[in-house]
């Protein structure tokens, strides 16, 4: 059979079972076959009858002993027989399956895999799944390690694993090898077919590893690989825009509210190379919170306008949009470069005179939310995009809004710190660039974990602090009260008990992100121009947000953040000239959890805890796959595998090296299939 074929054509799938595989996503052959067990029960070894280990699954081998009873209890029906092995003998039930009855016949062997219970002094084994025992002699066939499948209603583990076995009997299964030979020897991997059949049926723990081993290097081959591609394709098709150091471009610098760090302008320049070079230039910027990552941003949409294109610039929230547009107008205008804003409420009447000026040119730089990549939004001379924040986006979001021009430089910005053979993915396809200074004169935050029993001190402590002028953050977990979390604090109510019972003296508001944009903005405006005093707000103001004159952040809950989200939230003060203070409270006394607040009060250093708390917590909590647009893997776990992760990128990189036109037969033979599989648009889709 060809992997193509539908899974109608395997012997024993019906209609109605294909419908059933439909709703996992299988319906070819090739599909079922990548159906990969979620885990596996090891039914290698039987026990015998007097030592079944009571009120968990046991796995025996036994006789039937008595013909089948049928009896009716509460009107459900009962069937029950006794099985021996010779020496001792237990009782089998099932429940409300009458058609068993005469399945068992007295002297037949079984395999019998279920719970036992002890049930009026009768060692009963319940509704266990069983198979019949022709030959004693051949009990391998039936005492195995059994795959288990993730699965949907009424599928059960039996039809999918007979016909995963029935598709994998065939002979003339066209898989196709796709790692190279020299690649197969050297790492000592499994063939395609063998890597198939034994992780679905290994005999041995072994062959189960060896299996597994063999598809992961394969799948995260072929991404590395795609990715490498993508790059040069990237690169070979985006001739083109090539932009100059602008004539005004020292006086827009010496323009700008301060100096440049050393480190902001080693990172402008690259960015500079990647416009003057005639290829698009596809680069992501790195840099703590507060490194100031937005002026560089800024400089080089100023250079691509001054060059004739327009710009474009991306945020993950209405609040971050909004606070770049302002700072964007501010410094812009002096030089005559029009700035718009583009979210989710912008009117429709506003929407249209942008769109408008994005087509005759008028309107050079549009800062906006993901309302940017919508399909009518269309510019005419697009030659910059950013993203901001970039780790709030999917790779395919970026990629969708450079579309959006006629090969524009791309330039994402991102505060998260991730490991190379990470980057490696995720950006595969970029260069990369580190901010890896503060600006100077910046007091490292100082940073007290405390509990609840600190109340009293810490409203004192924020009110001496906004009547020398200062204002202050508090964070809660939650919008508004739900009934099994009294004890997490909701920005609604704590607002309003804040109001009457601490503060009543002073201005406070409230932010969430289930507020219209309109008035989100407008509770930042006065925050920003200092009106408020106090914000109360849940994560939204995580990313970007610059308000210098706030000096305490004072986050509720903090048990229930991660390191580095706590690390983004602390960055939201800090930005001024003003000692800045950061007060997690918590009452959890769980040692990791303490610890975790621990290394907030000991580093400021967003590399620092990124690495800690992967190590804490682990990189799948720390990262949250679908927030950075990590490609969805079919078997490889791209923090649990990173060590063969490194392996497929030593060797992708190596073939690029040396054979960068794929002339070899068997690097040839990758390239058409990756081709073949995934023409571009696909490619781009797939990520
Ligand atoms: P992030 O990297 O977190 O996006 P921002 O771009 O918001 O940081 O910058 C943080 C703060 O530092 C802002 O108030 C910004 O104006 C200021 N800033 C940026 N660069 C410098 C600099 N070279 N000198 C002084 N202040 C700077
Ligand atoms: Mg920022």
């Amino acid at each position: 059979m060809n992997l193509e074929q539908s899974i109608l054509e395997i012997k024993g799938i019906g209609q109605q079972t294909a419908n059933k595989f439909a709703k996992l996503g299988i319906s070819t052959l090739g599909q079922l076959l990548e159906h990969y067990p979620r885990e596996y029960e090891d039914r290698r070894k039987t026990a015998p009858l007097n030592n079944l280990a009571p009120e968990e699954i046991n796995n025996i081998i036994a006789i039937v002993a008595t013909p089948p009873k049928m009896t009716n209890i509460n009107n459900k029906i009962i069937v029950t027989f006794k099985v021996t092995d010779k020496l001792n003998s237990i009782f089998i039930t099932f429940f409300g399956q009458a058609y068993i009855k005469n399945q068992f016949k007295v002297g037949q062997m079984y395999n019998f895999y279920g719970k036992v219970t002890e049930q009026r002094q009768k060692i009963t084994m319940q509704s266990p799944e069983f198979t019949l025992i022709t030959d004693p002699n051949n009990l391998e066939q039936i005492l195995k390690i059994v795959p288990i499948y993730p699965t949907t209603f009424r599928l059960s583990q039996k039809i999918i694993r007979h016909s995963i076995a029935q598709g994998l009997n065939d002979n003339n299964l066209d898989f196709i090898d796709l790692i190279p030979n020299s690649l197969t020897k050297k790492y000592n991997l499994l063939g395609k077919f063998e890597a198939v059949n034994n992780i679905h049926f290994p005999k041995t723990n072994e062959d189960f590893f060896n299996a597994r081993t063999r598809l992961i290097f394969e799948e995260l081959f072929m991404l590395q690989l795609s990715l490498y591609l993508l790059k040069e394709d990237f690169k070979q098709q985006n001739k083109g825009t090539q932009k100059e150091i602008p004539e005004e471009y020292e006086s827009f610098i010496t323009s700008l509210p301060f100096k440049l760090t050393n480190a902001q302008n080693i990172v402008v320049n690259e960015i500079i190379n990647d416009m003057q070079s005639p290829f698009a230039g596809n680069r992501l910027v790195q840099g703590d919170v507060g490194s100031g990552k937005t002026i560089v941003a800024f400089i080089a949409l100023f250079i691509a306008v001054k060059n004739g294109f327009q710009g474009m610039l991306m945020a993950p929230t209405e609040v971050l949009a909004q606070q770049h547009f302002e700072f964007a107008q501010k410094i812009f205008a002096p030089f005559n470069v029009t700035v718009e804003l583009l979210t989710g409420s912008t009117t429709k009447k506003q929407k249209q005179i942008i769109l408008e000026n994005l087509q005759n040119e008028t309107l050079k730089i549009i800062i906006g939310t993901h309302a940017l990549i919508e399909d009518n939004v269309e510019i005419a001379n697009l030659g910059l995009v950013i993203t901001d924040e970039q780790h709030r986006f999917g790779v395919r979001q970026r990629l969708k809004l450079s579309k959006k021009g006629n090969n524009p430089d791309v330039l994402v910005m991102t505060a998260t710190p991730i490991p190379r053979t990470l980057a490696l993915i995720l950006y595969g396809d970029m260069s990369i660039s580190v901010i890896d200074e503060l600006p100077p004169n910046r007091q490292p935050i100082k940073t007290n974990a405390v509990n609840t029993s600190y109340y009293p001190r810490i409203y004192a402590f924020i009110k001496k602090h906004l009547d020398e002028g200062r204002q202050c953050y508090i964070i809660c977990p939650m919008v508004e009260e739900s009934e099994n979390l009294e004890e997490l604090k909701n920005v609604i109510n704590y607002t309003q008990e804040l109001q009457e019972n601490i503060f009543n003296t002073y201005q406070i508001a409230y932010l969430h992100g289930k507020m219209k944009g309109r008035e989100k903005t407008k509770i930042m405006e006065d925050f920003a121009k200092g009106n408020t005093q106090i914000l109360v707000s849940t994560t939204v103001i995580e990313v970007g947000v610059n308000v210098p004159n706030a000096t305490i952040i004072l986050i509720e809950n903090a048990e229930r953040f991660g390191l580095a989200q706590l690390h983004q939230l602390r960055g939201r003060v800090g930005r001024g000239i003003h000692q800045s203070f950061c007060i997690l409270i918590s009452n959890s006394t769980n040692k990791t959890t303490i610890e975790r607040l621990k290394i907030m009060e000991k580093s400021n250093d967003g590399f620092v805890i990124a690495n800690t708390d992967l190590q804490l917590r682990g990189q799948g909590e720390f990262f949250g796959t679908r927030q950075h647009g990590i490609p969805e893997m079919k078997i490889a776990n791209l923090y649990t595998d990173s060590k063969i992760l490194n392996q497929v990128q030593i060797e992708v990189e190596q073939i690029l090296e040396t054979d960068p036109k794929f002339e070899k037969a068997e690097n040839r033979k990758l390239y058409n299939y990756i081709m073949q599989q995934h023409d571009k648009q696909s490619l781009y889709n797939a990520l």
